[in-house]
Order: C-alpha cells, then sequence, then structure tokens
C-alpha cells in the first residue's frame, strides 16, 4: 500500500486532529513513521535572531537547491554542508575566540590534544625539520612530540626557555628549528617567559612560534597581537571555566594559514561537538569576571601562604620576590598575573602532602585547572609523576610542592581552608 492509499492515521489508531506543524503539506497523507521522521525539521518560517547562538544538533545542512549545495561545497559560496566542515554553534564559537584572541581565523577542536596536534601538523614540517620546546611544557605535550611526531621524523628539541643562553644556542644550533612551542606561563612552577624575545629570536631564524595560551588566556595576554604565529589552548580550562566541557582551539595570526587550518580540522576529525561549543562560548561571556576574580583571588592566597612558617616557598609572579614579576608586570594585563599558583610546605614528603590533600575541605584534589572552584594538583602524583627523582630535582618540583588553581569563591573562605589544613601538617 502506497502512502496516498493509506489513511492519515496514526499507528495506536487514532485519526490526528491536528496536521503535524509543517509547511510541507505532504507529510499529513504519509505514513506515520515518515512523519515522526520529517515532522517539525526545515520549518523555515518567519526570520527569528536568537539572542544567543542556539546548539544547531545536525550533522548536515541543506542548500536552497542543488546549484546552492554545489557552491557551497566547491567553496565558492560559504555555508554550511556537513558538520565535521562547520557547525554554527562552532563557528559563533570560533568567532569569539578569534576576536579575544586578536587573530583571522580559529578552529574548534574536541580537546587541547587535538588542537595542538592541529597547532603542530600547520607548521608543515618534513621528516628531519626540529620543533624547539619548552623543557617544563605540559605533560601531555612533551609527550605527543616524543611519541607521535618524533617516530615520523620530526625532532623534539628540549630546553629551558628561561634561560635566555641557553634557548639562543638551542635556536642556532643547525638545523634552526622550524617551529618553536612555548607556555608563557609554565606548569608547575608558574614561571613566566619573556615573550617579546621568545618570538622575536625565534623568527630571526624563520621559525614559527606557537603558544600554548591555556594558563594565561587572552585576558593576561595575547600572543598573536606579540607577534606569535599561532596559539592554541585547552578550552577545558578557563575558556569553559566550569569544569563540565571539554575542548581546543587553534587560532592564526597570518589569514594564508586559514585554509590549511580548515583542511587539516576536516582531515584530523577531531571537531568540536555544539553541545560543548555552546557551554565554552557560554563560558567565555564570564572570562573576564571569572579572571578578574580569581587573579585577586590568587595575589591574596599568595600573600597570606609567604607570611606562613610552614610554607618554605610561594611560586606566583604577583609576588615581587618572584623571578618572573618584573616580566609579568610588563607583559600581562596590569596588574593580573594569572589564577595560577605554587606553594611548598616545608620538608613535607609524600605522605605529609596526601594528609594535607585530603585534610581540604574547600579546595578539590581534581586533574585539571581554571574552574570556577578552587583545585590543587600534586605534580609528583599527576603531572610529573613518571618523572624520576632525578629529574624532578633538577627541574625543582619537590614532594612538597602543590600548585593550586584558584577559584572565584570568597577569598576567605580559600585560606581559611588552607589555614586549616596547614594547621595539622
Ligand atoms: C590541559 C592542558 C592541555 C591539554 O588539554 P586537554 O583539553 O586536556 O586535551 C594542554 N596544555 C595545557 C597547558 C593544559 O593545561
Amino acid at each position: 500500500m502506497t502512502p496516498q492509499q493509506e489513511a492519515p492515521i496514526t499507528e495506536d489508531g487514532v485519526e490526528p486532529t491536528q496536521p503535524p506543524p509543517t509547511q510541507h503539506a505532504a507529510l499529513n497523507t504519509q505514513h506515520f513513521a515518515t512523519t515522526a521522521v520529517h515532522a517539525g525539521e526545515r520549518l523555515g518560517g518567519p526570520a527569528i535572531m536568537p539572542t544567543s547562538t542556539p546548539i544547531y544538533a545536525s550533522s548536515t545542512f541543506l542548500g536552497e537547491d542543488a546549484a546552492a549545495l554545489d557552491a557551497v561545497l566547491g567553496g565558492t559560496q560559504k555555508g554550511y554542508v556537513y558538520g565535521r566542515y562547520a557547525n554554527p554553534t562552532v563557528v559563533a564559537l570560533e568567532a569569539a575566540l578569534t576576536a579575544l584572541e586578536g587573530g583571522v581565523a580559529t578552529a574548534a577542536f574536541g580537546s587541547g590534544m587535538a588542537a595542538l596536534h592541529a597547532a603542530l601538523l600547520l607548521v608543515e614540517m618534513q621528516p628531519g625539520d626540529v620543533v624547539l620546546a619548552a623543557r617544563d611544557l605540559y605533560g601531555a605535550s612533551h609527550a605527543l612530540l616524543n611519541t607521535l611526531f618524533a617516530p615520523n621524523g620530526i625532532i623534539p628539541r628540549f630546553v629551558d626557555c628561561n634561560d635566555a643562553a641557553a634557548y639562543s644556542a638551542a635556536l642556532q644550533e643547525e638545523p634552526h628549528p622550524r617551529a618553536v612551542l612555548v607556555e608563557p606561563i609554565s606548569n608547575p612552577l608558574i614561571r613566566v617567559l619573556d615573550m617579546a624575545g621568545i618570538i622575536e629570536q625565534a623568527h630571526a631564524v624563520g621559525a614559527l612560534v606557537i603558544v600554548d595560551n591555556t594558563f594565561a588566556t587572552p585576558y593576561l595576554y595575547q600572543p598573536l597581537v606579540g607577534g606569535a604565529d599561532i596559539v592554541m589552548h585547552s578550552a577545558t580550562k578557563y575558556f569553559g571555566g566550569h569544569g563540565d566541557a571539554m575542548g581546543g582551539s587553534v587560532t592564526v595570526r597570518d589569514p594564508a594559514r586559514e585554509a590549511t587550518l580548515r583542511s587539516l580540522s576536516k582531515l584530523l576529525g577531531a571537531v568540536l561537538s555544539p553541545f560543548e561549543a555552546h557551554l565554552v562560548h557560554r563560558g567565555l561571556k564570564t572570562l573576564a569576571l571569572r579572571l578578574e576574580r580569581q587573579c585577586a583571588n590568587a595575589l591574596a592566597v599568595a600573600q597570606w601562604l609567604a607570611a606562613q612558617p610552614t610554607v618554605a616557598a610561594v611560586h606566583y609572579p604577583g609576588l615581587p620576590d618572584h623571578t618572573g614579576h618584573a616580566v609579568a608586570t610588563r607583559q600581562f594585563r596590569p596588574g593580573a598575573y594569572g589564577g595560577m599558583l605554587a606553594f611548598e610546605i616545608r620538608a613535607a614528603d609524600r605522605a605529609a602532602m596526601f594528609g594535607f590533600i585530603d585534610r581540604l575541605r574547600l579546595l578539590i584534589p581534581a586533574t585539571t585547572l581554571g574552574d570556577v572552584y578552587s583545585q590543587v594538583s600534586y605534580p609528583i602524583m599527576s603531572s610529573h609523576r613518571d618523572w624520576s627523582p632525578a629529574l624532578r630535582r633538577r627541574a625543582g618540583i619537590s614532594d612538597g610542592l602543590l600548585r593550586v588553581s584558584v577559584g572565584i569563591e570568597a577569598v576567605e573562605d580559600i585560606i581559611g581552608d588552607l589555614e586549616q589544613a596547614l594547621r595539622a601538617a
């Protein structure tokens, strides 16, 4: 029986009193199963302008007609065809990130690592090419270079980028690096790189500069405005900011790199879902407010910690005795030193640190950072657990070191929690 012959009734035998809300009149005479599939979709109707970009949960997008679809697929007309190529919710986030970083184009990814992978591929290196990377890079970034790129002939060269002489020497070494990968604020010791010098010297030997700006965020520092070529983020951290979404982004300064970035995103396929894009874009709206509070809280916490006799050292660029204080003051947003700090409990071993972490009631021992919640991370247990004790000692990562991502709570409560946990130490 064809749809035309069948009576327009539902499968449970009830005559529909209202036709389904659709412009497609033919649906009224279709089988229930067909109506269930198409009803409500592609309504057209009066133009609506949502204040906030909705979640376009659609894997494909249709053209007005076949010719329009052909034009979009051929690249002669802008538009949407397939979710892996572009999605309006994701594009809205990408536009926001391009504006915040002062770049020309952004591609969003499913995680920070996917974004870093794309950023490195964007350099279009050949076997034998060198990537010069900061030694205190995020752990997985280290691993990406060593386990995925090195076996394919790309040579990672690690150097302490805070050591100006060592950095210069590593740039001059033949073959000169094709790319330099750095983080303006390092993990876990919160060291600050003098980015102007890093970028200028890298460009002098023809290397592109990739900046992992996850810790600083464009609220503190905009690498592309400072002359860097590619900036990437783990959007899982400050951009989302609420611990409920994972994502990453790559933003470029040179318009000539946009097409390569787009095609890389299509081929890697690690695209951001519209649901996560919506959450991250929502997070961006309060990025400045959150960071303003996080910077103020972090400074107060750092000052308080520095006055405690049981605390051996505090690493926070907002403190005048921090090695990066002058650079941070010149380089970052005036008065802002970030929401990340680290401190060392005097003579604390692993067991004492476990005790301290377990006594915390407000600060969360979560393996992430940049959220509205205050979070602690124990480097020798998490980010640097695979480093040998000798290597950790050389890098200045002691058994008593704890990293804090300061949240937006009332600072008295954050300090109060640290105080009660320290008192028993
Ligand atoms: C978390 C993080 C990454 C990786 O991001 P994911 O979203 O976890 O993939 C890269 N760099 C830095 C500095 C990070 O903190």
